[in-house]
């Protein structure tokens, strides 16, 4: 096991175009492939995406990593330390320290896709049943009012809290009241173990299919404020798995606006909280070759689509919205 940093060096030490080369000659980007009895250069290589491909025996490209694999016939981890010999690059195992923490932050991801699936299925029950406690109306009345399907209630795993439940539920699936407060699902409230989202819509945010994090809509009278994140600096998009392989994407505010866009048919992400987009969110745009910004029109969104208009370097196009509207608002009028 190595530590995913080296990996990237190593990576970055070893142009694809170079090691190819090694193999076999490359003229503009194309060489006789090294796989099959070959005479026409069938095999490319794209420097910007740092992958290669035979068009004759490939039904995938590969990047550095898996043309060493398949060329030498080994492992990933052998092919990551063949490809550090060549550029005497180090390579360490992971300590025990940085074991431990991977460990650490997998019981985190169990113990949140758990949460997303409890609160899932208590949402879909609540749905169907046309449960009539105060708490179950709230829920029903907000789903109905912004609008959603039931095609994106799943696709986004939206789910419900109540008071109470999941602490229960965690325990029964095998995790301990440590676990769930260290995720940041429970909190510890003078002596006793509360859920950290109580009475609410719950938003799975999802990374490369997993669940990282939650934003919660709070629907209780006494809720302090209407939406709550789990703890922890956000440094992702809301649906930002989209970013991979959209040609054009929606980029909206929140994940109310976003579901509302997906449902309506285009590629959405939303901004998450309230410290705006960030720099460090450019580079997951790089595939993305039009941007439509889709702010509230409110005041802070005309401020908000001032500042990305700055950072995008004026590359994206505005969606104005009609004085005083968020999309969702807009998709149900
Ligand atoms: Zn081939």
């Amino acid at each position: 096991m190595y530590d995913q940093d080296v990996i990237e060096r190593v990576r970055a030490a070893n142009p694809i175009e170079e090691v190819v080369s090694q193999y076999t000659p490359l003229k503009n980007g194309k060489g006789v492939c090294p796989f099959h009895d070959d005479h026409d250069p069938s095999f490319s290589v794209s420097v910007r995406k740092q992958i290669g491909k035979c068009f004759v025996c490939m039904d995938r490209a590969v990047d550095v990593f898996g043309f060493i694999m398949m060329m030498e016939k080994v492992t990933f981890p052998e092919a990551v330390r063949i490809l550090a010999d060549k550029k005497a690059i180090k390579l360490q195992e992971l300590t025990e320290e940085q074991k431990k923490a991977l460990e650490k932050q997998k019981r985190q991801r169990e113990i949140l896709r758990a949460t997303a699936g409890f609160y899932h299925k208590q949402l879909l029950e609540v749905l169907d049943s046309h449960a009539a406690d105060d708490d179950s109306a709230k829920a029903i009345e907000y789903i109905q009012k912004k609008g959603f399907d039931k095609e994106v209630i799943l696709k986004f795993k939206l789910g419900m809290a109540r008071r109470e439940g999941l602490c229960d539920y965690l325990i029964k699936e095998g995790f301990s009241e440590t676990d769930g407060i260290e995720s940041g699902v429970l909190s510890a409230y003078q002596g006793k173990v509360r859920e950290f989202y109580e009475v609410a819509i719950v938003f799975p945010i999802m990374v490369r299919g997993e669940v990282v994090s939650f934003t919660g809509r709070m629907l209780a009278d006494d809720a302090v404020s209407k939406f709550k994140h789990l703890k922890g600096e956000i440094s992702y998009l809301y649906n930002e798995d989209v970013l991979r392989d959209a040609d054009e994407v929606m980029l909206c505010e929140g994940p109310v606006d976003t579901i509302t866009a997906e449902q309506y048919g285009f590629t959405a992400v939303g901004i998450l909280g309230s410290q705006a987009f960030k720099e460090s969110y450019l580079a997951k745009f790089r595939n993305v070759s039009e941007v439509y910004s889709c702010l509230d029109a409110d005041a802070a969104g005309t401020e908000g689509t001032k500042k990305l208009n700055d950072m995008f370097f004026g590359d994206i196009k505005v969606i104005k919205l009609p004085e005083g509207m968020d999309l969702n608002d807009y998709f149900n009028s």
